[in-house]
């Protein structure tokens, strides 16, 4: 059997692509290894346009509601592990099965990198955050530390500093790199202190994160702080290709139409190049990637491709 539109991701990307390719009259399936994404990971939503304040587990499963209203086809609990193109497109899961498709639209997202410190794991959403644009209003007038000195810390301690009454850059090697205009701004500023060569040993609280242990250049010490931004990057999940093309850090590379270089295959939200990455962006790419692969699968339909 020969599916229509396969769908690989399992939350908002992939899931405004279903709603919008079956309202334009495609057979959609969704593979996801689970449902939510990082939205799971956040407590409060407060900037997704229509939604003051929403929790972020519930948006994720607003989102699912929202796609269940239609006649989606869901192939849950395993990672798609390949995708190839002998003649249609073939998505291999992680259990072996293979689903055959017209289109394919990649919708993985991505994954925060993480530290690996102790207790990192276990306070996560509850202190230990990886999106300070999403949650640092959170500590408003508050200590609060940002682990990282590249591109995404910068940006997040540029951002904090209009919040937080006192910043910590934790960084294991010495001084920032990023846009000169930010680390110009940052490195001036009253409210931030940069700790170079030092790392974060391990995580500590009771129900909420109360402080961390920094190995601070050789010198173990304590820092009380309710909130600990981990901005070392994200990691696209885009391991499952290696039919696109793909930038230096792994994000596939698509047009402003949410097309690859593969005709037929697409890649919305997180996964791909373009864009920030917040949900009103990945519910948008997915709108774009919806439609246009709905066009994609008429066409085939009708013979005008192959
Ligand atoms: C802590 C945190 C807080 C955030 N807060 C906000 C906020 O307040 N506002 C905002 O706009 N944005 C926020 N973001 C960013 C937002 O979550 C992302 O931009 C958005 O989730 C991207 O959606 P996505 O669908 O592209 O990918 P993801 O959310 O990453 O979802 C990817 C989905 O694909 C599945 N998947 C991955 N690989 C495979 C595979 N191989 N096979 C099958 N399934 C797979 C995953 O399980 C997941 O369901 C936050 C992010 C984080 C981490």
């Amino acid at each position: 059997m020969v599916r229509e539109l396969v769908v690989i991701g399992g939350a908002s990307a992939a899931q405004s692509t279903a709603v919008y390719a079956s309202r334009a009259g495609v057979d959609v399936t969704v593979v996801a290894d689970e449902y939510g994404g990082q939205i799971n990971n956040t407590d409060v939503v407060e900037n997704y346009l229509g939604f003051k304040s929403i929790e972020g587990p519930e948006l994720a499963e607003r989102y699912v509601e929202h796609m269940r209203d239609y006649d989606v086809e869901e192939v849950l609990g395993h990672r798609a592990v390949d995708i190839r193109r002998p003649d249609h497109f073939e998505v291999e899961l992680e259990n072996g099965e293979v689903l055959e498709a017209l289109s394919v639209v990649i919708a993985t997202g991505g994954s925060r990198r993480k530290l690996g410190a102790e207790g990192e794991k276990e306070y996560a959403g509850r202190g230990v955050g990886y999106c300070a644009v999403c949650d640092g209003p959170l500590y408003q007038g508050e200590e609060v530390a940002v682990v990282g000195a590249g591109y995404a810390a910068t940006e997040a301690v540029d951002y904090l500093t209009d919040i937080a009454e006192k910043i910590y850059v934790i960084n294991r090697s010495e001084g920032f790199s990023g846009e000169e205009i930010t680390i110009d701004r940052i490195k001036e500023h009253d409210k931030v202190e940069h700790w170079e060569n030092s790392e974060i040993v391990e995580f500590y609280g009771d129900q909420l994160l109360e402080g961390a242990v920094i190995d601070k250049n050789g010198k173990e010490v304590t820092l009380e702080v309710p909130g600990v931004f981990i901005e070392i990057g994200t990691k696209p999940n885009s391991d499952l290709t290696g039919l696109v093309g793909k930038t230096e850090s792994g994000r596939i590379e698509v047009d402003s139409q949410m097309r690859t270089g593969v005709k037929g295959l697409y890649a919305a939200g997180d996964v791909n190049d373009k864009g920030v990455q917040q949900l009103a962006v990945s519910v948008g790419q997915g709108c774009i990637a919806g439609l246009n692969a709905a066009e994609y699968v008429k066409e085939v339909r009708e013979g005008k491709i192959s």
